[in-house]
């Protein structure tokens, strides 16, 4: 319920829209409990598992109707702080906001971009759609956002998201007409957001409704550039005025007569239990290949994402710095000789690895495309791809992120926890912990058999692998 109250002009903006009654029906949700959802992360975690049914109980969570992966919880329940939470098994998110990638209906092996990305919430479930399969491109503008989201990939375990930080148009100039599917989830005034963020209250007039709307259509100019004709685009907000949702819709298709709608949905929180979204599909028509040769002479500058068949030759500033030459095949030697010994179920195809300064990623690559780090180049890139680890000082040392894209099953030798034992939270603490004096090297670190970290053992003890920005401080609460 936001302290501050609710400007007159929105309401009247909102009776102008649904009618007295109606409105007075949504508006008395201002005052209602705000709404809390999860989404569980189907990459690793089934919805029949025993764990999944613990939980459940544990939260009392319910189903979200238009989510299969989706549920709600009250306000006394604290799901963000459980240790599954630091293992991924789950993302939180509010109900509503669960809609637009439901609607986008990502598949396996594609190509897809998630334009305006941060924190993460619909870029995680796009990737457990797409099961480690296929190319994600998600992008975030704003630096600080970008890194949250780049924790956020990291957490779920998602092998094969590229994150970049970039704005539209730089990410268009690049990535003409090659995305099977878009998600633009835009910046917008936030009016399904009273409820959660005083803020979006405080920074809401008419003009700033405006201005949004102004952004948004700037913002959508650079995503149809890139949807390849065929292609699909969800668009949503988490706003009620129509201005930012219906009518850029009809610009759009003014605009971009090759661009068809094909559903618009609502979420009403005085009609569902959500706090509020606009969600529209929207389809490239497959015949509008003339346009976009039209818009890739606009924009000037070459695709940076090739063709299997395509030889990249773009040269620019290189802020990735990728290794090449001996030092390069080395790291990536030396990383294949860590995982043949430490992660047998898992290892790494050595054409898809790739250096960046100490740094070895797993390149992702969709059906249609194989990135290399040259098409990087003059990108700012928080993480491309599954992070591996590190080469230095010629030794292999695995990332946090690769402990969280394994399954138990891959590594040779793992402890596991129970998630709610004093030694699981000694190990979110950063503790070291004592196990068992045959345990040797490279541990991985599992609860109730879900990796959590890494860990060293040596003479009956695990030396904790668990990042520093990211352990437990203060008391632990379930
Ligand atoms: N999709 C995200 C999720 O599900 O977690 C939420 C995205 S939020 C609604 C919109 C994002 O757009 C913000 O992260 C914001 O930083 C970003 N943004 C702001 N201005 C932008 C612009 N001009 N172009 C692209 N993105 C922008």
């Amino acid at each position: 319920m936001p302290s501050v109250s609710l400007p007159p002009a929105y309401r009247s903006q909102m009776i102008d829209m649904l009618g007295k009654e109606e409105a007075e029906r949504l508006l008395d949700t201002y005052t209602d409990e705000r709404l809390y959802g999860l989404r569980i992360n189907t990459l690793k975690i089934a919805a029949a598992s025993s764990s999944m049914n613990a939980l459940k109980e544990q939260f009392e969570l319910k189903p979200v109707p238009w989510c299969p992966e989706g549920y709600s919880y009250s306000e006394d329940k604290r799901p963000g702080k459980h240790p599954y939470h630091a293992a991924g098994l789950y993302y939180i998110q509010e109900p509503s906001a669960m809609s637009a990638v439901c609607l986008l209906d990502p598949q396996p092996g594609e190509t897809i971009l998630d334009l305006a990305a941060a924190p993460g919430g619909k870029s995680t479930q796009i990737a457990a759609r797409m099961q480690g399969q296929g190319l994600l491109v998600s992008n975030e503008i704003h630096p600080a956002r970008a890194k949250i989201l780049s924790e956020n990939i990291e957490r779920c375990g998602i092998r094969n998201a590229l994150v970049t930080n970039a704005a539209p148009d730089d990410l268009s100039a690049r990535f003409p007409h090659a995305f099977d599917r878009i998600m633009l989830d835009a910046p917008c005034s936030g009016e399904g957001m009273f409820r959660k963020d005083e803020r979006a209250v405080e920074e809401w007039s008419p003009e700033a409704v405006e201005l949004c709307a102004a952004r948004q259509r700037d913002i959508l100019h650079e995503a149809v550039k890139m949807l390849k004709p065929g292609g699909v685009m969800a668009y949503s907000t988490c706003t009620f005025n129509r201005m930012e949702n219906e009518d850029n819709m009809r610009w759009l298709q003014q605009e971009y007569p090759f661009m068809e709608l094909v559903e618009e949905k609502r979420i009403w929180p005085h009609l569902q239990a959500g706090e509020g979204h606009y969600v529209a599909l929207l389809r490239r028509k497959p015949g509008s290949e003339a346009a976009a040769v039209q818009e890739r002479d606009e924009s000037g500058r070459n695709a940076g994402i090739r063709s299997r068949e395509a030889k990249p030759s773009r040269k620019g500033k290189s802020r990735g710095h990728a290794k090449g030459g001996s030092e390069g095949l080395q790291a990536k030697q030396t990383c294949l000789d860590w995982m043949k010994e430490n992660t047998p179920g898992f290892t790494a195809e050595p054409e898809r690895m790739t250096a960046f300064g100490e740094a070895l990623y797993l390149l992702p690559q969709s059906r249609e495309w194989l990135l290399s780090p040259e098409m990087l180049e003059g990108l700012r890139i928080p993480r491309a791809g599954l992070r591996l680890g590190v080469f230095r000082k010629g030794r292999f040392e695995p990332d946090h992120a690769l402990a969280l894209a394994l399954t138990a099953a891959d590594a040779a030798v793992s402890v596991d926890l129970k998630a709610d034992s004093p030694e699981a939270y000694a190990y979110l603490k950063g503790e070291t912990l004592t196990v068992s004096a045959e345990l040797r090297g490279w541990t991985l670190v599992t609860l109730d058999g879900y990796p959590v970290g890494f860990g060293k053992c040596s003479g009956g003890q695990l030396k904790n692998h668990y990042p520093k920005g990211l352990r437990l401080t203060g008391g632990s609460a379930v």
